[in-house]
Order: structure tokens, then C-alpha cells, then sequence
């Protein structure tokens, strides 16, 4: 029978997290062998006081502390590098995610041939203006990786381990982790659950303008990671081919005996073919920089 580890990414969350124990310990004490981590990022309340008592009447529940706030990508990894089950299940401290909700996706791992399920907040209880945000862009994400998914950011979610240990997160990758296993390879579901609103403290995360730079920077990891030359060169190429023919016009003209220093056209011919050849040698450097790294 596999190891269930639990971790759970916490920035002030000193309300929620005996509420959030009661409920999940109970659901946990069904796995023959489990463990929780909470990892407290940099939390200024008295969280890691909590997590200290309630660990106390329970020692498979252990506290990680980052120094400073880091962000949830990089207390996910914190968690990640600091459990050893086979099986690990993220769930947020806010009461948000119902923890009733985790042997459905535990079950579904192990049933069908999944690496990881994610939850999908079917019917989410968060501010309007969110939710559309984040509907617009999944549906996005989705068309430009050829995916289908309804919910790529749900705190809920169970992995095989081999999955956490490929999981490079930093920034906001944490909000693609669906789309970021399926570019390594894996085999990633979805299964419906409830979602609650929040009852103690505030949301760390509200609205993101900066959704089309996510987009991009998403579209990169997944789909050019392994061949950044095949992003840059496309770019780059087309500018040096355009300039070119500019140039090449230019110099014909030339060559009838027309005047053309003082052509805007010389300036643009110049521009594209110099800084197609940047780009050009970007994606080379790219391709030498993921090379080494192999
Ligand atoms: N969180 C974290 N570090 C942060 C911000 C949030 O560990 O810098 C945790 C937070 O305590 C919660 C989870 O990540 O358990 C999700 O955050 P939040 O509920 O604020 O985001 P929302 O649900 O509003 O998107
Ligand atoms: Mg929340």
C-alpha cells in the first residue's frame, strides 16, 4: 500500500489551520501510512505557533519554515523536497479545498492510469472578476497547447512522485501545473470538487493583469523548452527574410543610378536584418544553454 503525503502551503493562516486540521486528519487516518507537512512561508502570524501545537497530539504532522515569504510555487517545492510518500496530495490552508474530497482523487490515481488529478472547482466561490480572469485564460492556455482542461489552478491536487520530482516550480508556475506535467510527458486528469469560500484571514493572490506575459512564458516552458531555437529562429528568420528583400530592392535601385541615403526603407531593411540575427543567435544560445544542462 503507498505512502499518502499531504503538504500544505501556508502564508498567514494561523485562523484556518485547526479547523483545516480537524477536517483533514480524519480523512489522512484512512491511509495505512501517511504524513502532513505544512510549510509555513515566511508567515508573520502565529502559524508556525499552530502548527506546533496541533503537531504535538499528532507526529506525523510536521512543520517546514521558510525564512521569508517566498511565494506558493516555492513553498509547494519546499513540501515537495521535504515528504517521502509515493503518493502526494496538495491542498491549500484556507479551507477553500474540502479535504473530504481527497480519497476521490487518490482513488482516481490509482484506478485509472494517472500521474496526476487535479481538482476542478466546479462551481468556484470566489470574487466574480476572478473567476472570468482565470476562465479567459484557460480557455486560452488550452487552444494554444491543444489541452482540454476546466481548472489548471486548483489548490487540490494528487501526484505520483516521479511527478514532483521533474516539477521545477518558481514565480507563478504554480497556476500551470497541469499544463506543465502534460509537456513532461505525463498522463494528467481532473475530477469535480467542491469549493468553499474563504471564512478566516484574506486571499494572498487577487486579480492578474499579467495574464498575456503568463501566457507566453507558459507557451515557452511547455512547448519550446527543449528547442528554444525553433521559437527564436522562426522570428528571427522572418525579420533577416523581410529586411533582406528590402535590401536587395534598395540595391537594385541603387544600381539604376537612384539616390536611396535618405530612404526610410534602408533604416528598416538595416533594422530587421540586424535584429533578426539577434534573435536568430538568441535561439542558438538557448539551444547551447539546454544542451548543458542535459
Ligand atoms: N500561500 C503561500 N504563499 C504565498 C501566498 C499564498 O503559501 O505567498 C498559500 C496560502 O496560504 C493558501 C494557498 O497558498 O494556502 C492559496 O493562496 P490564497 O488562498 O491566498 O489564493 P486564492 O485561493 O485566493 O487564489
Ligand atoms: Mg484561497
Amino acid at each position: 500500500m503507498s505512502k499518502v503525503s499531504c503538504v500544505i502551503p501556508a502564508y498567514n493562516e494561523a485562523e484556518s489551520l485547526p479547523h483545516l486540521w480537524a477536517q483533514l486528519e480524519p480523512v489522512l487516518q484512512a491511509y495505512p501510512d501517511w504524513e502532513a507537512i505544512v510549510v509555513s512561508d515566511g508567515s508573520t502570524d502565529s502559524t508556525v505557533d499552530v502548527v506546533r501545537q496541533l503537531s504535538q497530539r499528532q507526529a506525523r504532522l510536521r512543520l517546514v519554515e521558510q525564512g521569508r515569504n517566498l511565494g506558493k510555487s516555492a513553498a509547494l517545492m519546499a513540501g515537495f523536497a521535504a515528504v517521502t510518500g509515493d503518493i502526494i496530495v496538495t491542498i491549500d490552508a484556507d479551507l477553500q479545498d474540502d479535504p473530504a474530497e481527497i480519497p476521490k482523487l487518490v482513488d482516481e490515481l490509482e484506478r485509472r492510469p494517472y500521474d496526476v488529478v487535479g481538482g476542478w472547482k466546479q462551481h468556484r466561490r470566489d470574487p466574480w472578476i476572478k473567476v472570468l480572469s482565470s476562465k479567459i485564460f484557460n480557455r486560452l492556455a488550452n487552444r494554444a497547447l491543444k489541452t482540454n482542461f476546466h481548472d489548471l489552478n486548483c489548490g487540490l491536487k494528487v501526484f505520483r512522485r516521479p511527478v514532483v520530482d521533474q516539477l521545477d516550480l518558481y514565480g507563478d508556475l504554480y497556476r500551470f501545473i497541469p499544463l506543465l506535467a502534460v509537456a513532461d510527458g505525463w498522463r494528467v486528469g481532473e475530477v469535480p470538487v467542491a469549493h468553499r469560500a474563504r471564512q478566516y484571514g484574506h486571499s494572498k493572490y487577487g486579480l492578474r493583469l499579467n495574464g498575456a506575459f503568463d501566457l507566453i512564458s507558459i507557451l515557452l516552458l511547455t512547448k519550446y523548452r527543449h528547442r528554444p531555437l525553433h521559437f527564436f529562429g522562426r522570428w528571427g528568420g522572418l525579420l533577416v527574410l523581410v529586411g533582406s528583400g528590402l535590401l536587395v530592392y534598395l540595391a537594385i535601385i541603387h544600381w539604376r543610378g537612384q539616390a536611396i541615403g535618405e530612404r526610410p526603407l534602408l533604416i528598416f531593411g538595416v533594422l530587421f536584418v540586424l535584429s533578426g540575427l539577434q534573435l536568430f543567435f538568441t535561439g542558438l544560445l538557448g539551444d547551447l544553454i539546454v544542451q548543458r544542462k542535459r
